[in-house]
């Protein structure tokens, strides 16, 4: 059912960044679904570049599945590979394989696909489940024989082990027995279903367009296609969507208190996106402002680190007064340019990417605002660019706090021992950098950027904040049981 290309490397010269592994998209109701969806998986490369996948079904040739390693405008763009996907209901995913799973694997690239005896179903995820492990371990004691190393595939054998007549009703079943932080979309021959863990870590947002309706990561993929935003899926529920249009809402799991990922402000999202009834872009530039607040120092130019940390420059600037210019400026075509870089030009490092401008910075007391700092291998980089260039001085400002924890939900982290603000105070990563200052906006300062007035109130609406407080608000029990001590906040 499925076929592959050869798999490019993952980007030899990006690695100081936290990164979002998946994008889902799913649409019902629309003839040649699958192109709509490889439409909408383009809108969600920037959540993953490794590989995409889709599954569509037609009554006449059944279910279709193309996986493929690479960007999608190189693989799902050729009709030759669009005319194998017809039908009016399909699925896709975009994914990023994490330093971990190096070499990953054609097999480990979603959707999955499932026979039940009512019939097919095809699922991708975005996120991770926290109980995969012990679940995967259950399963195979109990005879079933796992195609991937991906967490997703537990679903689906859960869902061959329920006793329920159909299959929203065995995807239900599933749901109840799997932990973590993730959003769902599934398909069977007639049916669209989208889910959201029941802390609404990560996003999922549906749109309709026409007749047909549409499952989405972020709504940006809703624009490209033109659809309308229609409203998030909430924490905790399951949308059916049948043939004719008809949507059902199931509430799987018990209720609890919202706890989305306050990280997707900052920068997973994309900046054209809509996110909790909020703009991202504006929260970004929000999150400046507030930085400007906290963290003030006399200087010449404000310069983000493209791209992401340009709302928040933008942001910056204009609370403080200081001047804006785009000092540094990134190779928007460098991709996966050098295949296998030589031990040369790997040196050469962020300059392939990264590009000062010389005329703007010399001579001048500079503010960089970045969105985060990981390991601070790039941001020593980018402080010798600055210097290189005649910068009097370079002031680093951050707008995130200190990543001082991974990310156990779905979201590429380095090892704590490798997070730089894991192991320095503040200061220390000052020295480490060898900058003039560094500051990092506040926890409270985040929360205020994202509309709480009062920061980070236990009485407001809260936020996973887990990879800056350590406070896990969904237990991580496959790595608590490899030893890994963890703050539950529930
Ligand atoms: S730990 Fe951080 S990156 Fe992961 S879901 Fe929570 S806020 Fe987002």
């Amino acid at each position: 059912m499925s076929s592959c290309a050869a798999m490019p490397p993952a980007h030899p010269f990006d690695d100081d960044k936290l990164r979002e592994e998946c994008g889902v998209y799913g649409v019902t109701g629309l003839p040649e679904a699958a192109n709509f969806v490889a439409l909408g998986l383009h809108a969600l490369q920037h959540r993953g570049q490794e590989a995409g996948g889709i599954v569509s079904y037609d009554p006449d040739t059944g279910f279709n599945s193309a996986r493929r390693f690479g960007y999608v405008r190189d693989n799902f763009t050729k009709a030759s590979l669009m005319e194998t996907l017809p039908g009016t209901v399909a699925i896709g995913h975009v994914r990023y394989s994490t330093a971990g799973k190096k070499g990953a694997a054609i097999r480990d690239v979603q959707p999955f696909f499932g026979e039940f005896s009512m019939g097919g179903a095809a699922i991708a995820h975005n996120g991770n489940i926290t109980n995969a492990e012990e679940l995967r371990h259950d399963l195979i004691e109990r005879g079933s024989i796992f195609q991937s190393s991906s967490d997703t595939e537990c679903i689906i054998h859960l869902m061959a082990r329920s006793m329920a007549k159909s299959i929203p009703d065995r995807m239900e079943d599933a749901l109840r027995r799997v932990e973590g932080a993730f959003s769902i979309v599934a398909m069977t021959r007639t049916k669209l279903m989208g889910v959201r863990d029941a802390l609404g870590v990560r996003p999922l947002v549906l749109g309709q367009f026409g007749d047909g309706w549409v499952l989405s990561s972020e709504t940006c993929a809703l624009d490209i296609i033109g659809a309308r935003f229609v409203r998030e899926i909430e924490p905790g529920e399951m949308v059916v969507i049948s043939a004719d249009g008809s949507l059902e809402s199931r509430r799987p799991f018990r209720p609890k208190a919202s706890r989305s990922c306050i990280f997707e402000h900052v920068y997973f999202s994309r900046p054209d996106s809509i996110l909790g009834g909020r703009s991202v872009y504006e929260t970004r530039r929000q999150i400046g402002v507030e930085l400007a607040r906290e963290a003030p120092v006399e200087a010449d130019l404000v310069c983000p680190v493209p791209d992401s940390g340009t709302p928040a420059a933008i942001g910056y600037a204009a609370e403080s007064g200081i001047p804006f210019g785009l000092g540094i400026t990134r190779n928007q075509y460098m991709g996966r340019t050098f295949i296998e870089p030589t031990e040369q030009i790997r040196n050469m490092g962020v300059r392939l990417k990264l590009n000062v401008n010389r005329a703007l910075i010399a001579g001048k007391r500079v503010i960089l605002v970045d969105d985060s700092v990981v390991r601070g291998t790039t941001s020593q980089k980018i402080r010798e660019m600055i210097l290189d260039a005649g910068a009097k001085e370079v002031h680093f400002r951050i707008a995130s706090p200190p990543t001082a924890w991974p990310c156990f939900y779905g979201v590429d982290t380095p090892e704590r021992s490798k997070l730089l603000a894991a192991n320095m105070t503040e200061d220390e990563m000052c020295a480490h950098l060898n900058v003039d200052s560094l500051k990092f906006i506040s926890l409270d300062g985040l929360y205020r950027a994202v509309g709480e007035a009062n920061g980070r109130d236990p009485k407001a609406p809260q936020y996973c904040d887990a990879c800056f407080s350590g406070e896990y608000p969904v237990a991580p029990s496959d790595m608590i049981a490899k030893g890994f001590t963890v703050k539950a906040a529930e």
